[in-house]
């Protein structure tokens, strides 16, 4: 018997704990040593304190082919710029600013030079878009797929860093933009592929679609927003970025701040256009706009005091509010039933593209 089928024998299939639980499973045990580790694993980046006057940020992301994106139908630039906007949300999630990114590739002999040129046009374009700057980064082959690994640094006043833990009883909680339209492009493009598959004489039917497809396929990350917040003097008690769905994320804030949050239906972000898709294709748009994935946007806590400045920025919805821990997490519904949130977003230990 080998090593591998030996140890197979004794061992738990990691789909058991999927993502989440295997992350915790891992690291639950272990604790920082150096004094300038402020925050380790469990936050959307690490929080490192150099003593200067600002705290630094550092956060990475793993892209892998048939995993996370599916080459037939996510043009090459757009999985580059995708690559580092979703790297820069989890900056933004800190409440910070990011400021460099290093860049680790591993490909196959199928892709030619012009396609990791088209792939790097795309990093390029959001290193511009969002200001940070390419400082390095790993290439090597694969021997299937096509990985892309980013890691970024960025930096946050001291006052003002915002952790997944820290909302209080009463605070209100926000969520940026809309949701679920992401989710909805990703189904349409995963039709088309299907069709394409059946009969390859027809064409793509992408009419109509543009924002869902846009969403998907060109995610931005909510720098704008962190600035909008910082000029109405806002800091959240508690942040982190929907890139997993809203109901995945409300179980982060509320586990790791202790308390309960309750949201309402009749209160969530969703686009009409969200709307008609997902009843066009008989989904049902509150759980895309709950479960859905990759909406990039931010769920954030504030104080009620500070309700009067955001009420009438149509970027911001107040979706609920943070009770006591013992309330749990629910979601009241537009018949006034009340809903235990449970996660069913996204998990790339159990799900495949
Ligand atoms: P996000 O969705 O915000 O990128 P993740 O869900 O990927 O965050 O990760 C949650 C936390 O677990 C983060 O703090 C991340 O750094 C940490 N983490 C993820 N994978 C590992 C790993 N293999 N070893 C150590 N820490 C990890
Ligand atoms: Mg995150």
């Amino acid at each position: 018997m080998s090593i591998f089928e030996e140890n197979k024998t004794q061992n738990t299939d990691v789909s058991e704990l999927g993502e989440f639980g295997l992350i915790d499973h891992l690291t639950k045990s272990y604790s920082c040593k150096n004094k300038s580790s402020l925050k380790g694993v469990g936050d959307d980046a690490a929080v490192i304190d150099f003593s200067g006057e600002k705290l630094q940020l550092l956060s990475t992301d793993m892209l892998v082919e048939n995993i996370h994106f599916d080459l037939s139908y996510t043009p090459l630039k757009h999985l580059g710029y995708k690559s580092v906007a979703v790297n820069i949300s989890d900056i933004c999630a800190m409440n910070g600013k990011a400021t460099q990114i290093t860049v680790s590739i591993a490909i196959s002999n199928r892709f030619s030079i012009q396609a990791i040129e088209e792939l790097y046009s795309g990093i390029y374009l959001a290193c511009k878009e969002y200001n940070v700057d390419l400082v390095g980064g790993d290439t090597t082959s694969s021997t299937s797929g096509l990985i892309i690994s980013v890691s970024i640094v960025g930096e946050v006043e001291k006052e003002k860093v915002c952790y997944r833990k820290g909302a209080k009883i009463n605070d209100l909680v926000v969520c940026t933009g809309d949701l679920g339209a992401a989710y909805l492009g990703l189904q349409i493009l995963k039709r088309e592929k299907e069709i394409f598959l059946e009969n390859p004489e027809v064409q793509p039917d992408l009419q109509g679609n543009d924002y869902s497809l846009q969403r998907q396929l060109k995610a931005e990350a909510r720098t704008k927003l962190i600035e909008v917040l910082d000029e109405l003097n806002i800091v959240p008690t508690s942040m982190i970025d929907v890139s997993d769905g809203l109901s995945s994320e409300i179980l982060h804030l509320s586990k790791q701040s202790e308390i309960g949050i309750t949201i309402y239906e009749d209160k969530l972000p969703i686009d009409h256009t969200t709307m008609n898709l997902a009843k066009e294709i008989n989904l049902n748009p509150v759980f895309c706009a709950l479960n859905g994935g990759e909406d990039y946007e931010l769920l954030f806590t504030i104080s009620q005091d500070h309700y009067e400045k955001i009420k009438k920025d149509v970027d911001f919805t107040v979706i609920g509010h943070v009770t006591d821990k013992s309330e749990g997490n629910n979601f009241i519904t537009n018949d006034n039933t009340s809903h235990e949130i449970t996660a069913q977003g996204w998990d790339s230990i159990k799900n495949e593209n």
